[in-house]
């Protein structure tokens, strides 16, 4: 076995002939690897959505599933995945382009085992000519090893304790931001270099299995925790990884309990974890749940944070919540609604043991009741002072042939409108009935009932016009209608 030699203050004092100190070290079938995926990184222009071809610049197709460049000796095709792509404002702005990519590349030599983080940065030549070149500088950023619990960094000779890694893991909610940041890697697109991982099996991986990722190592973005912590100190990772569970393994490996979750890695449990290949949020929607139909899973997924909270702050059976969803056809971006609307049930003093409560037979309705009940519960003379306002507030009422803009003229017309837009419109209200601001909405005087923008005005001039979901208004006749009513705003004064 490969042995290092140290002084006492445990300098590395010989050495190592055998690890790569120069890009020229790095081998030739390495080099490929790496300039192989150069050469299929697109460029993406942002502006046009139009991808071009890196090697020669050329107009290879808007469609991303199709892309092909036909000027070299032999086509190349484009695949896009793992950010395998360079995303630029405008083609134009090559020249000024210049990003750091990493691969991660194991190296085994008498079963000593280097892991080199090899920096690759990418620029454009020649901007002032018609086509520029692109130009690769490879470079070896860092060099690991595992001398028996200590993880080392050789080109600044600095040591990790397993134990101390594992200590900050543990302490840190957040390990990603908090573990001392030599040992993770910030770069988006990170690659392994997954042609010699099967030769870790005569090494000290030996009980990790971790060469069984096979052809897998190309979908990970690998972290030096995920390749030589984990492997050698969490029995877990060797469980996860000889279960195929690869996705697991390489998320949130140190946050998953195996011994004590045995249920959700046996049977049927097991399979449906491989066969999805899941990842941490599956993982955490199935223990929630313990549902195995993807799409009541994906649905958790996607909202994780929200059901966990309505199981674990209102004890409420999230399967349950699931069917009524389903039942009622409720669409799932309004599970949000449904989290306020518990929430309000429980202030005002409802029993969130009735079924009828929790699953009421028209949600929308009993949503707005209760929207409407919670805010006078707080402040009794709040819809008074919202009509006074709305009152003044006619003043700037507009209307043309197709539209008109109306102040808001209660609460339940705020949370209406807060509901059908999807915004946080109805927390204006306390400051919308003060005089503080103006809420006003515009509609088509065909569909009187139906949200369009929602308009907040400050001292005459319009400060935020929002459509569904936040979105901003992009329809030029609109556009047009707002502009000529906020030249013609009357500023009301507010009271204080
Ligand atoms: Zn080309």
């Amino acid at each position: 076995m490969f042995q290092l030699k140290f002084d006492k203050n445990l300098k590395i004092t010989e050495e190592i002939s055998d690890y790569w100190k120069d890009p020229e070290n790095i081998p030739e079938e390495v080099q490929d690897f790496i300039k192989d995926i150069s050469n299929t990184r697109v460029i993406q222009e942002f502006d046009t959505d139009k991808f071009y071809c890196p090697i020669c610049f050329n107009y290879i197709g808007n469609d991303k599933n199709n892309l092909k460049c036909n000027n070299h000796q032999e086509t190349i095709e484009f695949n896009f995945e793992k950010s395998n792509c360079l995303e630029i404002d405008n083609l134009e702005y090559l020249k000024y382009f210049q990003e750091d990519f990493h691969y991660y590349v194991f190296d085994i030599s008498m079963s000593q085992v280097f892991l080199y983080i090899i920096n690759e940065n990418i620029y454009f030549d020649n901007p002032n000519t018609y086509k520029p070149k692109m130009t690769r500088k490879l470079s070896i950023f860092k060099v690991y090893t595992v001398i028996k619990n200590e993880l080392w960094e050789l080109l600044e000779n600095k040591r990790y304790s397993f134990s101390d890694i594992d200590l900050k893991i543990n302490q840190e909610e957040d390990y990603d931001y908090n573990l001392d940041e030599e040992l993770n890697d910030y770069f988006t697109c990170r690659y392994l270099y997954p042609k010699n991982i099967k030769e870790l099996k005569n090494t000290i991986f030996y009980y990790s299995h971790i060469w069984d990722i096979g052809d897998y190592a190309l979908n990970i973005i690998p972290s030096i925790c995920n390749l030589l912590f984990a492997p050698l100190y969490y029995k877990d990772f060797e469980y996860l990884i000889k279960n195929k569970l690869y996705n697991l393994a390489f998320d949130k490996f140190y946050l998953i309990d195996y011994s004590k979750n045995k249920k959700l890695f046996q049977g049927k449990y097991l399979e449906f974890l491989q066969n999805n290949n899941c990842d941490y949020i599956m993982y955490k929607a199935i223990e929630l749940s313990n549902s195995l139909d993807i799409n009541v899973i994906n649905f958790i997924s996607e909202y994780l944070q929200i059901f966990t909270s309505l199981k674990e702050e209102y004890n409420l059976k999230i399967n349950e919540i699931v069917s009524y969803f389903k039942k009622e056809k409720l669409e799932e971006e309004y599970i949000r609604e449904y989290y306020d609307y518990i929430e309000w049930a429980l202030k005002l003093g409802f029993s969130l043991k009735d079924k009828k409560v929790i699953f009421p037979k028209d949600f929308f309705k009993e949503h707005d009741k209760l929207a409407n009940s919670i805010m006078i519960f707080g402040d009794k003379t709040l819809n008074d002072r919202i009509k006074k306002t709305s009152n003044i507030l006619m003043l700037n009422y507009y209307e043309d042939d197709k539209y008109i803009i109306r102040p808001a003229n209660s609460i339940t017309d705020m949370i209406k409108e807060g509901r059908n837009q999807n915004n946080c419109v109805r927390t204006y209200a306390n400051r919308y009935s003060n005089n503080k601001t103006e809420i006003y909405f515009l509609r088509e005087k065909a569909n009187l009932d139906k949200s369009l923008v929602t308009i907040e005005v400050l001292n005459g001039k319009i400060q935020q016009a929002r459509c569904k979901n936040n979105k901003l208004v992009t329809d030029k006749e609109i556009l047009k209608v707002l502009k000529k009513w906020e030249r013609n705003l009357i500023k009301i004064e507010g009271d204080n």
